[in-house]
């Protein structure tokens, strides 16, 4: 059984379908992309999954269960969390209160303690900033606190909403390369939502092509690469 599934989902927000009949699944420990330009329906998508806004109908499964008019804070509490786009930090209180913002739910003080470490080792720099304002940080350093805010209620499946947004390269890499380490160490399965295809198709193992709120293209990462569509429509190639 995969450990999420998505049938069928569809969202409007008034009169627009922002999502129409979206079907996909995301094996345990599987990096899953989906692509698509702006106004596609990735976010959407993900709120969706997280109970941010009401799917018009379809359903969401979690390990079976159906969590699809759940609350966020039980879908949490289930095992998911998001890292938002616009990364929607609190920039006037610290690196580190951030971080333990994101702790929701979880008990023990030393359990805290090993997750923030776990973060600053997977960020570093991240670690040296943890007494500055949020706000003074630089995008790609903000970027790594969401994820490590995200990180910090201990999910099991992970979702990103473009991460590399608005961030120089040398950083991108960098927080490609954490995602990577994030998935292989802890075995924990991603959703990544993407406008660099090229950069979600290298690190996904299963990447869905979105279009107008509909699915277009599916499969692995490597096979979208190597698809002429995907490559005119997503790679300027
Ligand atoms: P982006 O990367 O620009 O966020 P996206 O693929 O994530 O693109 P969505 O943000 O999901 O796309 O938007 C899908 C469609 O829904 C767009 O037409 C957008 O204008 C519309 N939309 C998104 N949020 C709202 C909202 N709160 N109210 C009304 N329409 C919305």
């Amino acid at each position: 059984m995969p450990m999420l599934s998505v049938r069928d989902l569809t969202v409007s927000y008034g009169r627009l379908e922002a999502v129409r009949g979206v079907s996909f699944s995301v094996e345990a420990g599987q990096i899953v992309a989906l692509i698509g330009s702006n106004g596609a329906g990735k976010s959407t998508t993900l709120k969706a999954l997280i109970g941010l806004v009401p799917p018009a109908s379809g359903q969401i499964l979690l390990d079976g269960r159906d969590i699809t008019r759940a609350a966020p804070a039980a879908r949490v509490h289930a095992g998911i969390a998001l890292s938002p786009e616009g990364r929607r930090l609190f920039g006037r209180m610290s690196v580190q209160d951030n971080l333990l913002a994101g702790a929701h739910g979880v008990g023990s003080r030393a359990v805290v303690r090993r997750m923030l470490d776990d973060i600053y080792a997977l960020f570093p720099q991240v670690r040296e900033r943890r007494s500055q304002l949020a706000g003074s940080l630089s995008g790609g350093e903000q970027q790594m606190v969401a994820i490590g805010r995200a990180l910090m209620a201990n999910p099991r499946l992970l979702m990103l909403d473009e991460p590399s947004l608005g961030i120089a390269p040398k950083i991108v890499a960098e927080i490609a390369g954490a995602i990577e380490r994030i998935n292989r160490e802890k075995n924990m399965a991603i959703v990544l939502v993407e406008q660099n295809a090229r950069l979600a198709l290298r690190l996904s193992h299963r990447a869905y092509a979105l279009e107008h709120g509909e699915i277009i293209r599916s499969g692995k990462g490597a096979e979208l690469l190597a698809d002429p569509f995907v490559q005119k429509a997503y790679l300027g190639v």
